[in-house]
């Protein structure tokens, strides 16, 4: 998982420099930050350590019963609580875990700087280390570049590599990067869900995660044909005739592939900041953006 990290945040670094509507000091900027954010991956290792009382003391005020279920979420809370007061006026620990290992879920943190990768996501069909690297590519490959991605989208771009609040952008860049995200907010707020009783997806919002999902994919693929370029072997999937670019695809597809009930897709059109899941899939262009059609910086509806 750290090699496809590595290789992911390469291509992010390289793809930087082909950027038109970046300057020079903006791209070396960014470049530094994609290069200094930490990622941290599985679990934190205290947590097998024999001796390591650590764990155990996390857990020590939680005294949880069988049958009293909303008072173990009140003991839940308070211990939350607590942790968080403990860290008032307490110096920043940057090895801190954020997150639970068992989460299926993966995360960027703009004020340190970095990714996370619990091991809950870390096993198929996201990952495997005895899968075809296409799906590992088209499944963590593409959340990784989705973290990355995080820590340059709307929110995370105010922070900078030591996860500081802090504008590194020439006027000239953070203008463009303005005039793109229009786009992006156009295209999404063109998409109507069916579920959620026509209502269209809020482009505003979504914006951030979007982002992220481009730009995910995109590194993610680049770094799988990369990694072919160089010489690397890919498995065949028994039973199923297909090229191994469909395989990314399709795992990239297969991972994001949910379904709701109408009732929450209701509630989560304007609550949640992810699209939802059908267009976070490959998304279709609305018909005036189509592949292959000149994309100005700036004329974009
Ligand atoms: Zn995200």
């Amino acid at each position: 998982v750290r090699e496809l990290i590595d290789k992911v945040r390469a291509v992010f670094v390289e793809a930087l420099d082909e950027l038109g509507w970046m300057d020079e000091a903006s791209k070396k900027k960014a470049q530094e930050k994609a290069m200094s954010i930490r990622e941290q991956v599985g679990y934190p290792d205290y947590i097998l350590e024999e001796r390591n009382k650590h764990l155990d003391k996390e857990y020590s005020n939680l005294n949880f019963s069988e049958d009293l279920y909303f008072e173990n979420g009140l003991q839940n809370l308070e211990a939350s609580a607590q942790r968080s007061l403990k860290k008032l006026r307490e110096k920043v620990d940057p090895n801190l875990w954020i997150i639970g290992a068992a989460v299926v879920n993966a995360f960027y943190s703009p004020n340190r700087n970095q990714i996370v990768f619990p091991a809950g996501i870390l096993q198929p069909p996201f990952f495997s280390k005895e899968q075809p690297q296409a799906l590992n590519f088209g499944g963590i490959g593409m959340v990784i570049g989705h973290e990355i991605t995080h820590g340059f989208d709307d929110s995370g771009r105010n922070f900078d590599k030591n996860g500081n609040m802090l504008d590194w952008w020439s006027n000239f860049s953070a203008q463009h990067f303005q005039e793109q995200s229009q786009c992006m907010i156009y295209q999404y707020g063109n998409y109507s869900w069916d579920l959620a009783d026509n209502q269209n997806v809020n482009g505003f919002s979504t914006l951030g995660e979007n982002i992220a999902d481009n730009g995910g994919v995109r590194q993610a693929y680049e770094a799988y044909l990369k990694w072919v370029r160089e010489g690397g072997k890919d498995q065949q999937l028994p039973g199923l005739q297909m090229t191994h670019d469909q395989l990314f695809f399709i795992n990239y597809a297969q991972v994001w592939c949910g379904s709701y009930r109408p009732e929450f897709a209701v509630q989560s059109i304007k609550t949640d900041v992810h699209s939802p899941l059908k267009y976070r899939q490959v998304s279709p262009r609305p018909a005036r953006l189509r592949p292959g059609a000149p994309r100005s910086v700036s004329g974009c509806p």
